[in-house]
Protein backbone atom coordinates (compact mmCIF):
# COMPACT_ATOMS: atom_id res chain seq x y z
CA UNK A 1 0.00 0.00 0.00
CA UNK A 2 1.29 3.10 -1.08
CA UNK A 3 -0.29 6.33 0.26
CA UNK A 4 -0.95 9.45 -1.74
CA UNK A 5 1.41 12.28 -1.22
CA UNK A 6 -0.99 14.97 -1.60
CA UNK A 7 0.09 18.81 -2.23
CA UNK A 8 -2.00 21.28 0.24
CA UNK A 9 -2.79 25.00 -1.02
CA UNK A 10 0.91 26.29 0.47
CA UNK A 11 -0.93 29.92 1.44
CA UNK A 12 -4.31 31.09 2.03
CA UNK A 13 -6.33 34.16 3.94
CA UNK A 14 -9.68 34.01 5.10
CA UNK A 15 -11.51 36.93 6.26
CA UNK A 16 -14.31 39.16 5.45
CA UNK A 17 -12.51 41.97 3.25
CA UNK A 18 -9.38 39.69 2.93
CA UNK A 19 -9.54 40.42 -1.15
CA UNK A 20 -8.29 43.90 -0.48
CA UNK A 21 -4.86 42.15 0.58
CA UNK A 22 -4.34 40.99 -3.34
CA UNK A 23 -2.15 43.36 -4.19
CA UNK A 24 -0.10 43.54 -1.04
CA UNK A 25 0.01 39.38 -1.78
CA UNK A 26 0.81 38.82 -5.52
CA UNK A 27 3.14 41.79 -5.14
CA UNK A 28 6.51 39.91 -4.56
CA UNK A 29 5.27 37.46 -7.93
CA UNK A 30 5.57 40.25 -10.44
CA UNK A 31 8.61 39.09 -12.22
CA UNK A 32 9.55 42.10 -13.85
CA UNK A 33 6.83 45.16 -15.45
CA UNK A 34 6.32 43.00 -18.74
CA UNK A 35 5.25 39.39 -17.50
CA UNK A 36 1.58 40.45 -16.55
CA UNK A 37 -0.94 39.37 -14.07
CA UNK A 38 -4.11 38.38 -16.02
CA UNK A 39 -6.96 37.90 -14.25
CA UNK A 40 -10.00 35.71 -15.09
CA UNK A 41 -13.30 37.16 -14.00
CA UNK A 42 -16.92 36.13 -14.16
CA UNK A 43 -18.20 37.79 -16.12
CA UNK A 44 -21.26 38.20 -13.70
CA UNK A 45 -18.99 41.28 -12.41
CA UNK A 46 -18.48 43.12 -15.01
CA UNK A 47 -19.59 46.74 -14.49
CA UNK A 48 -19.46 45.40 -10.41
CA UNK A 49 -17.01 48.49 -9.56
CA UNK A 50 -17.33 47.01 -5.83
CA UNK A 51 -15.47 44.12 -6.89
CA UNK A 52 -13.86 45.13 -9.96
CA UNK A 53 -12.36 48.34 -8.54
CA UNK A 54 -10.31 46.47 -6.37
CA UNK A 55 -8.49 44.41 -9.00
CA UNK A 56 -4.66 45.94 -8.75
CA UNK A 57 -3.81 46.14 -12.44
CA UNK A 58 -0.32 48.10 -12.91
CA UNK A 59 1.62 47.52 -16.09
CA UNK A 60 0.44 45.02 -18.51
CA UNK A 61 -1.95 43.33 -16.20
CA UNK A 62 -5.32 42.70 -17.83
CA UNK A 63 -8.79 40.84 -16.80
CA UNK A 64 -10.35 38.79 -19.32
CA UNK A 65 -14.02 38.20 -18.43
CA UNK A 66 -14.93 35.03 -19.03
CA UNK A 67 -18.61 33.57 -18.41
CA UNK A 68 -19.82 30.76 -16.35
CA UNK A 69 -22.71 29.61 -18.37
CA UNK A 70 -20.71 26.99 -19.42
CA UNK A 71 -18.65 24.56 -17.92
CA UNK A 72 -14.65 25.01 -18.87
CA UNK A 73 -13.47 23.08 -22.38
CA UNK A 74 -10.30 21.71 -23.39
CA UNK A 75 -10.43 23.69 -26.61
CA UNK A 76 -11.15 26.91 -24.13
CA UNK A 77 -8.05 26.70 -22.34
CA UNK A 78 -5.91 26.22 -25.53
CA UNK A 79 -7.46 29.42 -27.05
CA UNK A 80 -7.05 31.31 -23.70
CA UNK A 81 -3.25 29.99 -23.37
CA UNK A 82 -3.43 31.19 -27.41
CA UNK A 83 -4.41 34.48 -26.75
CA UNK A 84 -2.67 35.25 -23.31
CA UNK A 85 0.81 34.38 -25.22
CA UNK A 86 -0.06 36.49 -28.09
CA UNK A 87 -0.85 39.93 -26.23
CA UNK A 88 1.75 39.41 -23.76
CA UNK A 89 5.51 40.25 -23.99
CA UNK A 90 6.12 37.78 -21.62
CA UNK A 91 5.13 34.83 -19.96
CA UNK A 92 2.76 35.75 -16.97
CA UNK A 93 4.16 36.24 -13.59
CA UNK A 94 0.61 34.81 -12.73
CA UNK A 95 -3.05 33.75 -13.20
CA UNK A 96 -5.80 34.88 -10.86
CA UNK A 97 -9.12 33.40 -11.06
CA UNK A 98 -12.20 35.27 -9.53
CA UNK A 99 -15.38 33.61 -9.99
CA UNK A 100 -16.90 29.73 -9.31
CA UNK A 101 -15.55 26.46 -10.03
CA UNK A 102 -15.60 27.42 -13.45
CA UNK A 103 -13.34 30.71 -13.31
CA UNK A 104 -11.01 28.41 -10.91
CA UNK A 105 -10.70 25.56 -13.06
CA UNK A 106 -9.64 27.72 -15.96
CA UNK A 107 -7.26 29.24 -14.27
CA UNK A 108 -6.08 26.35 -12.82
CA UNK A 109 -5.82 24.99 -16.54
CA UNK A 110 -4.44 27.94 -17.49
CA UNK A 111 -1.47 28.49 -15.41
CA UNK A 112 -0.24 24.74 -16.67
CA UNK A 113 -0.67 25.05 -20.37
CA UNK A 114 1.47 27.97 -20.08
CA UNK A 115 4.41 25.96 -19.36
CA UNK A 116 3.22 22.71 -20.64
CA UNK A 117 3.41 21.65 -24.92
CA UNK A 118 0.74 20.76 -27.13
CA UNK A 119 -3.08 20.74 -26.45
CA UNK A 120 -4.47 20.84 -23.02
CA UNK A 121 -6.49 17.36 -23.40
CA UNK A 122 -3.28 15.37 -23.74
CA UNK A 123 -2.65 16.13 -19.86
CA UNK A 124 -6.23 14.77 -18.76
CA UNK A 125 -6.11 11.98 -16.46
CA UNK A 126 -3.53 11.55 -13.53
CA UNK A 127 -0.32 13.34 -13.47
CA UNK A 128 0.73 13.55 -16.66
CA UNK A 129 1.61 17.41 -16.40
CA UNK A 130 5.45 17.63 -16.39
CA UNK A 131 6.30 20.94 -15.84
CA UNK A 132 5.58 23.26 -12.73
CA UNK A 133 2.91 25.60 -13.78
CA UNK A 134 2.89 29.41 -13.45
CA UNK A 135 1.75 31.03 -9.61
CA UNK A 136 -1.96 31.10 -9.96
CA UNK A 137 -4.36 32.45 -7.20
CA UNK A 138 -7.88 31.13 -6.64
CA UNK A 139 -10.65 33.48 -5.12
CA UNK A 140 -14.15 31.82 -5.33
CA UNK A 141 -17.27 33.82 -4.91
CA UNK A 142 -19.70 31.29 -4.32
CA UNK A 143 -19.10 27.95 -1.92
CA UNK A 144 -19.19 24.57 -2.30
CA UNK A 145 -17.28 23.00 -5.18
CA UNK A 146 -13.81 22.65 -3.19
CA UNK A 147 -12.13 23.70 -6.52
CA UNK A 148 -10.45 26.17 -4.40
CA UNK A 149 -8.18 23.76 -2.41
CA UNK A 150 -8.45 20.25 -4.67
CA UNK A 151 -5.55 18.91 -7.29
CA UNK A 152 -7.72 18.97 -10.03
CA UNK A 153 -9.04 20.79 -12.71
CA UNK A 154 -12.35 19.82 -14.56
CA UNK A 155 -12.57 19.73 -18.11
CA UNK A 156 -14.49 18.76 -21.12
CA UNK A 157 -12.83 17.47 -23.77
CA UNK A 158 -12.42 16.13 -27.40
CA UNK A 159 -14.02 12.75 -26.45
CA UNK A 160 -14.79 13.23 -22.39
CA UNK A 161 -14.78 14.91 -19.15
CA UNK A 162 -11.96 13.87 -16.72
CA UNK A 163 -9.70 16.47 -14.79
CA UNK A 164 -5.97 17.13 -14.76
CA UNK A 165 -5.04 16.11 -11.54
CA UNK A 166 -1.41 16.67 -10.56
CA UNK A 167 0.56 18.32 -8.17
CA UNK A 168 1.10 21.36 -10.35
CA UNK A 169 -2.63 21.72 -10.68
CA UNK A 170 -3.13 23.02 -6.58
CA UNK A 171 -3.37 27.12 -6.22
CA UNK A 172 -0.30 28.46 -4.90
CA UNK A 173 -2.69 31.36 -2.71
CA UNK A 174 -5.81 31.05 -1.58
CA UNK A 175 -8.03 34.39 -0.77
CA UNK A 176 -11.28 33.54 0.96
CA UNK A 177 -13.53 36.63 1.40
CA UNK A 178 -16.92 34.98 2.02
CA UNK A 179 -18.08 38.88 1.81
CA UNK A 180 -17.65 38.13 -2.30
CA UNK A 181 -20.15 35.58 -1.86
CA UNK A 182 -23.27 37.98 -0.58
CA UNK A 183 -24.99 38.50 -4.15
CA UNK A 184 -25.24 34.64 -5.77
CA UNK A 185 -28.61 33.91 -6.66
CA UNK A 186 -30.42 31.69 -4.07
CA UNK A 187 -30.87 28.89 -6.04
CA UNK A 188 -27.09 28.68 -7.52
CA UNK A 189 -26.29 29.10 -4.07
CA UNK A 190 -28.35 26.31 -3.05
CA UNK A 191 -27.19 24.00 -6.18
CA UNK A 192 -23.53 24.67 -5.91
CA UNK A 193 -23.61 24.42 -1.48
CA UNK A 194 -25.25 20.40 -2.07
CA UNK A 195 -22.41 20.24 -4.51
CA UNK A 196 -20.52 20.44 -0.89
CA UNK A 197 -22.86 18.52 1.16
CA UNK A 198 -23.14 15.85 -1.39
CA UNK A 199 -18.86 15.68 -1.58
CA UNK A 200 -19.77 14.80 2.60
CA UNK A 201 -21.90 11.85 1.82
CA UNK A 202 -19.90 10.24 -0.68
CA UNK A 203 -17.20 10.95 1.26
CA UNK A 204 -18.40 9.90 4.24
CA UNK A 205 -20.46 6.42 3.43
CA UNK A 206 -17.57 5.44 1.06
CA UNK A 207 -15.40 2.51 0.99
CA UNK A 208 -12.36 4.55 0.97
CA UNK A 209 -13.14 6.55 3.76
CA UNK A 210 -10.19 6.92 6.54
CA UNK A 211 -9.63 9.39 9.62
CA UNK A 212 -8.17 12.27 7.38
CA UNK A 213 -11.36 12.33 5.05
CA UNK A 214 -13.32 11.83 8.45
CA UNK A 215 -12.48 14.52 10.25
CA UNK A 216 -12.71 17.10 7.30
CA UNK A 217 -15.77 15.19 5.85
CA UNK A 218 -17.91 15.63 9.72
CA UNK A 219 -16.81 19.36 9.71
CA UNK A 220 -17.86 19.79 6.50
CA UNK A 221 -21.49 18.01 6.73
CA UNK A 222 -22.08 19.66 9.93
CA UNK A 223 -21.39 23.21 8.45
CA UNK A 224 -23.90 22.20 5.79
CA UNK A 225 -26.41 21.58 8.20
CA UNK A 226 -26.14 24.79 9.88
CA UNK A 227 -26.27 26.79 6.76
CA UNK A 228 -28.84 25.35 5.31
CA UNK A 229 -31.43 23.90 8.26
CA UNK A 230 -30.76 27.08 10.24
CA UNK A 231 -28.84 29.45 8.27
CA UNK A 232 -29.73 31.69 5.41
CA UNK A 233 -27.77 32.86 2.22
CA UNK A 234 -27.69 36.69 3.44
CA UNK A 235 -26.43 35.54 7.06
CA UNK A 236 -22.97 36.65 7.39
CA UNK A 237 -22.26 33.89 9.75
CA UNK A 238 -23.45 31.60 7.12
CA UNK A 239 -21.36 32.72 4.17
CA UNK A 240 -18.59 32.44 6.53
CA UNK A 241 -19.33 28.78 7.23
CA UNK A 242 -20.00 27.95 3.74
CA UNK A 243 -17.26 28.99 2.68
CA UNK A 244 -15.18 26.97 4.95
CA UNK A 245 -17.41 23.95 4.46
CA UNK A 246 -16.49 24.32 0.85
CA UNK A 247 -12.57 24.22 1.95
CA UNK A 248 -13.23 20.89 4.30
CA UNK A 249 -15.28 19.60 1.49
CA UNK A 250 -12.59 19.76 -0.94
CA UNK A 251 -10.19 18.49 1.83
CA UNK A 252 -12.03 15.64 2.34
CA UNK A 253 -12.42 13.91 -1.25
CA UNK A 254 -8.72 15.01 -1.28
CA UNK A 255 -8.18 11.73 0.47
CA UNK A 256 -10.84 9.77 -0.24
CA UNK A 257 -13.25 9.74 -3.31
CA UNK A 258 -16.72 11.25 -4.24
CA UNK A 259 -19.70 8.39 -5.41
CA UNK A 260 -22.89 7.38 -7.44
CA UNK A 261 -24.03 11.34 -7.50
CA UNK A 262 -20.94 12.38 -8.80
CA UNK A 263 -20.66 9.09 -11.74
CA UNK A 264 -24.29 9.79 -12.66
CA UNK A 265 -23.92 13.58 -13.15
CA UNK A 266 -20.54 13.27 -14.93
CA UNK A 267 -22.81 11.40 -17.53
CA UNK A 268 -25.79 14.58 -17.92
CA UNK A 269 -23.16 16.68 -17.38
CA UNK A 270 -21.49 15.09 -20.88
CA UNK A 271 -24.47 14.55 -23.11
CA UNK A 272 -26.50 17.22 -21.78
CA UNK A 273 -24.31 19.93 -20.59
CA UNK A 274 -25.92 20.12 -17.98
CA UNK A 275 -23.82 22.06 -14.90
CA UNK A 276 -21.98 20.18 -12.18
CA UNK A 277 -24.15 22.02 -9.33
CA UNK A 278 -27.80 21.31 -10.27
CA UNK A 279 -26.65 17.60 -11.89
CA UNK A 280 -25.77 16.34 -8.48
CA UNK A 281 -28.93 17.69 -6.84
CA UNK A 282 -30.95 15.93 -9.90
CA UNK A 283 -29.42 13.23 -9.18
CA UNK A 284 -28.67 12.54 -5.67
CA UNK A 285 -32.63 13.15 -5.14
CA UNK A 286 -33.11 9.70 -6.84
CA UNK A 287 -30.10 8.20 -4.40
CA UNK A 288 -32.19 7.17 -1.31
CA UNK A 289 -30.71 3.54 -1.77
CA UNK A 290 -27.80 3.90 -1.87
CA UNK A 291 -27.72 7.21 0.79
CA UNK A 292 -30.59 7.25 2.75
CA UNK A 293 -29.83 9.58 5.51
CA UNK A 294 -28.07 11.92 3.23
CA UNK A 295 -31.36 12.16 1.13
CA UNK A 296 -33.54 12.88 3.78
CA UNK A 297 -32.06 15.43 4.59
CA UNK A 298 -30.94 16.97 1.53
CA UNK A 299 -34.90 16.27 0.72
CA UNK A 300 -35.38 18.56 4.10
CA UNK A 301 -33.15 21.20 3.17
CA UNK A 302 -34.79 21.35 -0.81
CA UNK A 303 -38.34 22.05 0.96
CA UNK A 304 -36.94 24.78 3.45
CA UNK A 305 -35.87 27.16 1.21
CA UNK A 306 -37.77 25.91 -1.67
CA UNK A 307 -36.46 24.92 -3.96
CA UNK A 308 -37.54 23.14 -7.12
CA UNK A 309 -35.13 20.60 -9.68
CA UNK A 310 -36.24 20.79 -13.01
CA UNK A 311 -38.01 17.36 -13.86
CA UNK A 312 -38.29 15.30 -16.57
CA UNK A 313 -34.64 15.78 -18.10
CA UNK A 314 -34.39 12.65 -19.13
CA UNK A 315 -38.05 11.87 -21.16
CA UNK A 316 -36.83 12.89 -24.66
CA UNK A 317 -33.71 10.56 -25.07
CA UNK A 318 -33.09 7.89 -27.63
CA UNK A 319 -31.38 4.97 -26.72
CA UNK A 320 -28.01 5.67 -27.87
CA UNK A 321 -28.19 9.10 -25.26
CA UNK A 322 -28.90 6.82 -22.37
CA UNK A 323 -25.63 4.98 -23.87
CA UNK A 324 -23.15 7.04 -23.61
CA UNK A 325 -24.49 8.70 -20.20
CA UNK A 326 -24.01 5.27 -18.65
CA UNK A 327 -20.64 4.97 -20.78
CA UNK A 328 -19.36 7.56 -18.83
CA UNK A 329 -20.92 7.08 -15.47
CA UNK A 330 -19.32 3.72 -15.68
CA UNK A 331 -15.94 4.36 -16.44
CA UNK A 332 -15.51 6.58 -13.28
CA UNK A 333 -14.33 2.71 -11.75
CA UNK A 334 -13.13 4.70 -8.93
CA UNK A 335 -16.29 6.54 -7.64
CA UNK A 336 -18.14 3.16 -7.72
CA UNK A 337 -15.58 1.07 -6.00
CA UNK A 338 -15.68 3.67 -2.93
CA UNK A 339 -19.32 3.93 -2.99
CA UNK A 340 -20.49 0.26 -3.33
CA UNK A 341 -16.81 -1.73 -3.05
CA UNK A 342 -14.94 -4.42 -4.52
CA UNK A 343 -17.48 -5.71 -6.16
CA UNK A 344 -19.97 -2.91 -7.12
CA UNK A 345 -20.63 -4.50 -10.54
CA UNK A 346 -22.40 -7.16 -8.93
CA UNK A 347 -24.73 -4.86 -8.14
CA UNK A 348 -24.29 -2.13 -10.47
CA UNK A 349 -25.28 -2.61 -14.71
CA UNK A 350 -26.13 -0.26 -17.69
CA UNK A 351 -29.87 -1.37 -17.04
CA UNK A 352 -29.99 -0.24 -13.29
CA UNK A 353 -28.10 3.12 -14.02
CA UNK A 354 -30.79 3.40 -17.54
CA UNK A 355 -33.88 2.82 -15.02
CA UNK A 356 -32.08 5.32 -12.47
CA UNK A 357 -31.59 8.29 -15.55
CA UNK A 358 -35.28 7.79 -16.82
CA UNK A 359 -36.77 8.56 -13.28
CA UNK A 360 -34.88 12.19 -13.71
P1 LIG B 1 -19.92 28.40 -11.53
O1 LIG B 1 -18.56 28.92 -11.50
O2 LIG B 1 -20.31 27.56 -12.70
O3 LIG B 1 -20.94 29.59 -11.39
C1 LIG B 1 -22.34 29.34 -11.25
C2 LIG B 1 -23.13 30.60 -11.46
O4 LIG B 1 -23.00 31.46 -10.33
C3 LIG B 1 -22.69 31.39 -12.67
O5 LIG B 1 -23.83 31.88 -13.32
C4 LIG B 1 -21.88 32.53 -12.06
O6 LIG B 1 -21.89 33.64 -12.90
C5 LIG B 1 -22.63 32.77 -10.77
N1 LIG B 1 -21.88 33.41 -9.70
C6 LIG B 1 -20.69 33.03 -9.15
N2 LIG B 1 -20.35 33.85 -8.14
C7 LIG B 1 -21.33 34.79 -8.05
C8 LIG B 1 -21.55 35.91 -7.21
N3 LIG B 1 -20.71 36.20 -6.19
N4 LIG B 1 -22.64 36.65 -7.41
C9 LIG B 1 -23.53 36.35 -8.38
N5 LIG B 1 -23.39 35.29 -9.21
C10 LIG B 1 -22.30 34.52 -9.04
O7 LIG B 1 -20.29 27.59 -10.22
P2 LIG B 1 -19.67 26.46 -9.32
O8 LIG B 1 -20.79 25.61 -8.95
O9 LIG B 1 -18.84 27.08 -8.27
O10 LIG B 1 -18.66 25.68 -10.27
C11 LIG B 1 -19.03 24.63 -11.11
C12 LIG B 1 -17.81 24.18 -11.87
O11 LIG B 1 -16.83 23.73 -10.94
C13 LIG B 1 -18.05 23.04 -12.83
O12 LIG B 1 -17.41 23.32 -14.05
C14 LIG B 1 -17.42 21.84 -12.16
O13 LIG B 1 -16.94 20.87 -13.06
C15 LIG B 1 -16.31 22.49 -11.38
N6 LIG B 1 -15.86 21.73 -10.21
C16 LIG B 1 -14.52 21.61 -10.01
C17 LIG B 1 -14.03 20.93 -8.93
C18 LIG B 1 -12.56 20.80 -8.74
O14 LIG B 1 -12.12 20.19 -7.77
N7 LIG B 1 -11.73 21.35 -9.59
C19 LIG B 1 -14.91 20.38 -7.99
C20 LIG B 1 -16.27 20.51 -8.21
C21 LIG B 1 -16.74 21.22 -9.30
ZN1 LIG C 1 -18.69 17.99 -6.89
Amino acid sequence: MTYKNFPMVPRVVFGRGSFNQLEEIIASKRRNSVAPFIFFVDDVFKGNAWLTSRIPLTYDDRIIYISADEEPKTSQVDELVEEIILSSKERPSGIIGIGGGTMMDLAKAVAIMLTNDGDTSQYQGWDLVKNPSVYHVGIPTISGTGAEVSRTTVLTGPDRKLGINSDYTTFDQVILDPELTKDVPKDQWFYTGMDCFIHCVESLNGTYLNAFSQSYGEKAYDLCLEVFMNGDLNLKESQDKLMMASWHGGMSIAYSQVGVAHAMSYGLSYLLGVKHGIGNCIVFDHLSEFYPNGVKTFKAMKKKHGIELPTGICAQLSDEDFDIMIDVALSLEPLWENALGKDWKKSINPQKLKELYQKM
